[in-house]
């Protein structure tokens, strides 16, 4: 289910310096039309439907483009962005509404590091066939390697994470 911006609702972020939307959108889909003040999802057909969009706008004016065999027509679903929530409300065609709420993430703006914790990147280690901090997200000391697989410039199983090498902890 594409998003799609609700003109009525939208107010170009007036307070932000960028529009929240296009800041967010992980496939550049949003644009400000400077002229008109308003956003528009660009290209539909691109979205990955992640609703980041729809979740950070602060004035609830995106809204999800139900495809019919989910949302038959008349049907709608439409957020509602608190401080700590994010309600969505679902209108079925026969008027019933059904509302449910989620909490929502509340760090702020522009603090996430998202690099945090991890150890500095070593260029041998863009040859292994694993993701960048793999091991700290699962927890573990390291990960397995296939047998018979030979990692470039390894003997083994990559530096298990929180060894003296990268200077952290577990
Ligand atoms: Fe408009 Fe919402 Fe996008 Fe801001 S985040 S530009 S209010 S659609
Ligand atoms: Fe971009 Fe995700 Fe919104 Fe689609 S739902 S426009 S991919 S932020």
């Amino acid at each position: 289910m594409p998003t799609y911006v609700n003109p009525d609702k939208c107010d170009g972020c007036k307070a932000l310096d960028k529009p929240a939307c296009a800041y967010i959108c992980p496939n550049d889909l949003m644009i400000l039309d400077l002229a008109q003040g308003k956003a528009w999802n660009q290209e539909p057909d691109q979205c990955w439907e992640c609703y980041a969009c729809v979740k950070t706008c602060p004035q609830s004016a995106i809204a999800m483009r139900g495809y019919s065999d989910v949302m038959p027509l008349g049907a709608s679903l439409t957020p509602l962005r608190g401080t700590d929530s994010i309600m969505w409300t679902v209108q079925f065609r026969d008027k019933r509404v059904k509302r449910f709420k989620f909490p929502i993430r509340t760090t702020g703006w522009g603090t996430i590091e998202p690099y945090d914790g991890m150890r500095e990147p070593d260029a041998a280690e863009l040859k292994d066939s694993h993701l960048a901090g793999e091991d700290v997200w699962l927890g573990v000391d390291s990960l397995p390697v296939p047998e018979g697989v030979v990692l470039e410039g390894k003997s083994g199983n990559r530096e298990p994470a929180g060894s003296a090498a990268d200077g952290r902890s577990n």
